[in-house]
């Protein structure tokens, strides 16, 4: 029987959690996730434990076909713990997991747009392409064009990977500020569009690698007058499909619990979050109908129709989906 390899995948311990991976050999193909075995790492490594005691524990949690490396390869996303079974500190998705037990029956569904800034080393690729300043901000977004497009290959080798193994893969486009994209995840349950993020992050950072390009994921990669990076999350309940009225419910709590959510909405909020740039200042909470420098946008359609999905345009790009998917089904439930 042929081997293969099984790429685990795991988040670690810094405040902002970075994407660590390691392979491990199986003796054949996959078929279930009963048959990838329990792993572990040195967490001493990775901010998760101390030295003299080092081991944390990977438990496979989901497994996807490995666009990359192709034929049985698999990824395989994990949750973290301690040696003796119980959770381990950094694992969010352990509390999304409960939230989901406790409140599914409200059917949420989530969708995340995923913004990043392509970098060539320290310098953002459009500025290391160019060899200086580009021209300001205006057409670079949904662009077409050398002058305008930095990273279009990354970027298409990437919606093919993501369409080849299983996600929830929903469409891509170019962004306000010169080699900075955006791709969106969803819609569907919190667990799955958390985890496929967490895949699809590690395709676009893998694939990266083959052209020497590094994915950003800082809130605001370029301070002046250039956009920053954010994590646009649309979520809808069952009522919320349903009626007007259980959209003004939630919008009452979201205003209550406003602080919260910037709390847990990524590092440099305060950068991004300024009242320029199409974002409300963070010190604001503020919805509206297709408003783009508003917290929270009602899309016009949903407006329209009085019953729908709503935006929250606060989530900066380097969000922990699990924190911020928890934070969101807790404000609405609780
Ligand atoms: P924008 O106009 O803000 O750029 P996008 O088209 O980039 O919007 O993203 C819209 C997002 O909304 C997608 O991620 C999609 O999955 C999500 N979405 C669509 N319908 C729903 C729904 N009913 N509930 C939650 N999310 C949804
Ligand atoms: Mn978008
Ligand atoms: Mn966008
Ligand atoms: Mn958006």
């Amino acid at each position: 029987m042929v081997k293969i390899k099984a790429e685990y995948i795991w988040l670690d311990g810094n405040k902002t959690p970075q994407l660590r991976s390691k392979t491990k050999i199986l003796d054949k193909p996959v078929e279930r996730l009963a048959d990838v075995p329990v792993w572990g790492f040195d967490g001493s490594s990775t901010n998760q434990a101390e030295g003299h005691s080092s081991d944390c524990v990977l438990r496979p949690v989901r497994f996807y076909k490995d666009p990359v490396r192709g034929g049985d390869s698999i990824l395989v996303l994990n949750e973290v713990e301690l040696p003796n079974g119980k959770m381990h500190s950094s694992n969010n998705r352990a509390f999304l997991r409960e939230l989901v037990e406790k409140y599914g029956d409200k059917g949420f569904k989530f969708g995340i747009e995923q913004e990043y800034t392509l970098f060539k080393g320290e310098v953002p690729l459009a500025w290391a392409e160019l060899g200086g300043e580009p021209k300001p901000q205006g057409p670079y977004y949904c662009g077409v064009g050398a002058d305008k497009i930095f990273g279009r290959k990354l970027v298409e080798k990437h919606i093919d990977a993501c369409l080849e193994t299983d996600l929830l893969f929903d469409g891509v486009n170019w962004e306000v500020m010169p080699g900075q994209s955006e791709y969106q995840i969803g819609p569907g349950d919190p667990l799955k569009v958390a985890d496929d993020l967490i895949i699809a992050r590690y395709l676009m950072a893998r694939i990266g690698e083959d052209y020497g390009i590094t994915v950003s994921l800082a809130a605001k990669p370029m301070k002046g007058d250039w956009n920053g990076a954010g994590a646009h999350t649309n979520f809808s309940t069952k009522e919320m499909m349903k009626s007007s009225k259980a959209f003004e419910e939630v919008l009452e709590k979201l205003k209550e619990h406003h602080k919260e959510h910037i709390a847990v909405y990524g590092d440099g909020i305060e950068l991004r979050l300024t009242g320029k740039h199409e974002t409300c200042p963070y010190t604001e909470f503020r919805c509206g109908v297709s408003d783009r420098g508003a917290s929270i946008r009602i899309p016009w359609k949903v407006d329209l129709e009085g019953k729908g999905y709503l935006e929250d345009r606060r989530p900066c790009a380097n969000i922990e989906p699990y924190v911020v998917l928890s934070k969101l089904i807790k404000t609405i439930s609780e």
